[in-house]
Formats: structure tokens, C-alpha cells, sequence
């Protein structure tokens, strides 16, 4: 990575900071915005992490997680905090959408923005850009944006654990989205003092009883699969979501068990959230799911894991994301690729 003296300069004077990340945060997005805080903390800058809607349960054990503003829930502290702020870094998203009405403010506030994200086809948003579709995490940029600063002895254990939350968990515990870099991190931070087991354990075993019944539900009631067209779908109604008590987080990962049969390239998620139907789409080798979720429902993401929002009924968007399969056939089922 390379920085000017400008944003050196900015870096070593203290600072009143915002960072953000966006609406549904996961573990990259609160992994990288919480290791960014505690580094920028140890140059003595005001920093605070605000995020549109709440993260999930499992990444409360994260330092400085309970002092995250969220939108939703602290509107008034967010728009006071964000009045006296100079700094926006902007973590694991790539255009003002995407933080709702945080965006709304930010875009109109002065002071100077570093945009620092994975995924394809950034906004200009920003004056300093370190944008890497090829990178495995937001998480992996925040390290390499650390170590290129020169400070690498400020990722002490704390800021470690957050860097490790994002790698693992935006690489499905180093099973996709991986290069060498991820491995060279990993080994570093656990020289560096970083429980890795122990982050792991938190993270993938902590899921409640309620969740597995879920599951299970998921897949023995609302799974259909599409043989002709490689695709496997799971769609989950506003009934389910009273019926399993379903709250943020909760589904997460959901869409990936589809990913574990042998046949299929692409896997959708399709529910319907208290106010909006949310689509999550997977792939397998070639499948561009960000191309499908751009084109056809205004979303986003990387070229394997994507997702959007529809306005429409869940039954219009699961009937829309059926019709478009043809669409993609000659791709989904192509000899010799995932
Ligand atoms: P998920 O399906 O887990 O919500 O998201 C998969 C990936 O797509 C994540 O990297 C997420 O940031 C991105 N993503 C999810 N929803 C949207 C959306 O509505 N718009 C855009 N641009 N990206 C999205
Ligand atoms: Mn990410």
C-alpha cells in the first residue's frame, strides 16, 4: 500500500475520527472498524464506530463493541458524535447506500475520507482510496494498511483479535476467498498473542438451540433445488420469523449449507425481513452473483457472495429470481468449473 505524507501527517496529529461500516454488519465489518479503532486510539484520536442497524450476538465479546453507536438505536448520540468529527473512514462497504441514513449525513459533512474495502466497484466517496477487490477481507487491508504505516507493533492482542474476526470469518474459516497473505496475517497475529482457537470458538459456537432448529427447518421445509440449472434455493416467510423468535444474525451462514451439495454453482437466500425481502446469493467458480444481484435487484457485493433488497412480496422476488435462471444457464452449467 502506498501513503502520501499527507495522510501520514493527518494520521500522527490527534484527530476526531468516525468510522463506519454498513447496515447488517458482520464479522470483517465490525472486525476491521473495531481493530481500526484501537490502533487509531493508541495516536491519541477521538474515534468512535457507528453502524446503521445492529450486529449480531456473537461479536459482543469484541473490546469496544458495547460503545459501537448504532443508528437505529442511538439517532440522536449518532448525529451530535458525527457534528464534531474531521476524520470519516469508511470500512467493508463502497457507497453511501449503503449506510442508509448515516450516509445521508456523512456525504454532506466536511473533513477528509479514507475509503478502505474489498468489494467490487467502488463510489468516489473518498480522498484517500485503498479499494481491493482481490483482498480476502476488509480485515486483511486494515493489517496491511497498519504494517504500511510502519506500526506494526501497535496490532497488540487487542487489535489482532479484531483483525482475526474479519479473516476468519469472511474466508468461512479459510475455505474460500483465501491468497498467502490471509495465511501470513494469521501466523502473525498468533505470534503476535492472538487466541485464534479461542476467537473461533466464540464466533461458530455460540449459536443458540433456536438456531439449529432453524436449520433444520430451512432445510427440510423451505429448501427447493433446481437440478436443470445447478441452483439451490432457501426462502424463509415473515410467519418463520415469528414462528423461530428470528433476530439479527440469526440466519447468517444459512445460505452456505446449500453451497455443501456436490452440484450445485449457485445458492439464494431469499427472506422476508420485518420491512423489506433481503436476497443473499452464492456461487461456485465462475458464476458472477454480483453481476446477478446488480443487474437484477440493485445490490451488490463480490463475485461470489452478493446480496440486495427487494421492496417487492417475498413471493414476487422468489418468482422473479426463478425467471432469471434461463438467463444463466449456458454458465450454471458449464462442464469443469466449481
Ligand atoms: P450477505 O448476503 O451476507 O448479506 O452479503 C454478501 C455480500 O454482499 C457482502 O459482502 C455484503 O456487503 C454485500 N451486500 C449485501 N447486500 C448488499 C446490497 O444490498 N448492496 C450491495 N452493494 N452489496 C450488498
Ligand atoms: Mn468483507
Amino acid at each position: 500500500m502506498e501513503f502520501s505524507s499527507a495522510l501520514r501527517q493527518l494520521l500522527h496529529i490527534p484527530q476526531n475520527v468516525a468510522i463506519f461500516s454498513h447496515r447488517n454488519p458482520d464479522g470483517d465489518a465490525i472486525g476491521s472498524s473495531l481493530a481500526m479503532l484501537h490502533y487509531l486510539e493508541q495516536y491519541g484520536h477521538t474515534v468512535h464506530v457507528l453502524f446503521p442497524s445492529e450486529y449480531p450476538e456473537e461479536f459482543e465479546f469484541l473490546p469496544g463493541a458495547e460503545d459501537i453507536l448504532i443508528w437505529d438505536i442511538h439517532t440522536e448520540e449518532c448525529k451530535q458524535v458525527l457534528n464534531r468529527k474531521n476524520v470519516f473512514i469508511f470500512l467493508d462497504f463502497n457507497s453511501y447506500s449503503r449506510i442508509d441514513r448515516l450516509g445521508e449525513m456523512v456525504k454532506n459533512l466536511p473533513g477528509t475520507r479514507i475509503l478502505i474495502d474489498h468489494h467490487l466497484y467502488p463510489d468516489e466517496m473518498a480522498d484517500y482510496v485503498f479499494s481491493e477487490p482481490a483482498a480476502s477481507s476488509t480485515c486483511e487491508l486494515v493489517y496491511r494498511f497498519i504494517t504500511g504505516m510502519g506500526d506494526s507493533q501497535k496490532i497488540n492482542p487487542t487489535v489482532g483479535a479484531c483483525i482475526y474476526t474479519g479473516l476468519v470469518t469472511d474466508t468461512g474459516s479459510f475455505r474460500h476467498a483465501t491468497n498467502s497473505m490471509v495465511y501470513r496475517i494469521a501466523a502473525d497475529l498468533v505470534d503476535r498473542g492472538v487466541q485464534d482457537t479461542d476467537i473461533q470458538d466464540r464466533i461458530f459456537n455460540s449459536q443458540k438451540e433456536k438456531n439449529l432448529r432453524l436449520l433444520g427447518h430451512c432445510l427440510s421445509n423451505r429448501m427447493e433445488y433446481f437440478p436443470e440449472y445447478r441452483t439451490a434455493l432457501i426462502w424463509l416467510s415473515r410467519k418463520d420469523y415469528e414462528e423461530f423468535e428470528i433476530q439479527r444474525g440469526d440466519t447468517e451462514g444459512i445460505v452456505n449449507y446449500l453451497l455443501m451439495m456436490r452440484d450445485v454453482r449457485l445458492a439464494a437466500f431469499i427472506h422476508n425481513q420485518p420491512t423489506i425481502v433481503k436476497l443473499s446469493l452464492r456461487s461456485k467458480g465462475d458464476l458472477d452473483v454480483q453481476e446477478i444481484c446488480h443487474t437484477h435487484f440493485n445490490g451488490g457485493g463480490h463475485k461470489n457472495a452478493s446480496g440486495a433488497y427487494s421492496h417487492e412480496s417475498l413471493k414476487t422476488t422468489i418468482q422473479k429470481f426463478k425467471d432469471i435462471l434461463p438467463l444463466y444457464k449456458d454458465v450454471l452449467t458449464k462442464k469443469n468449473v466449481g
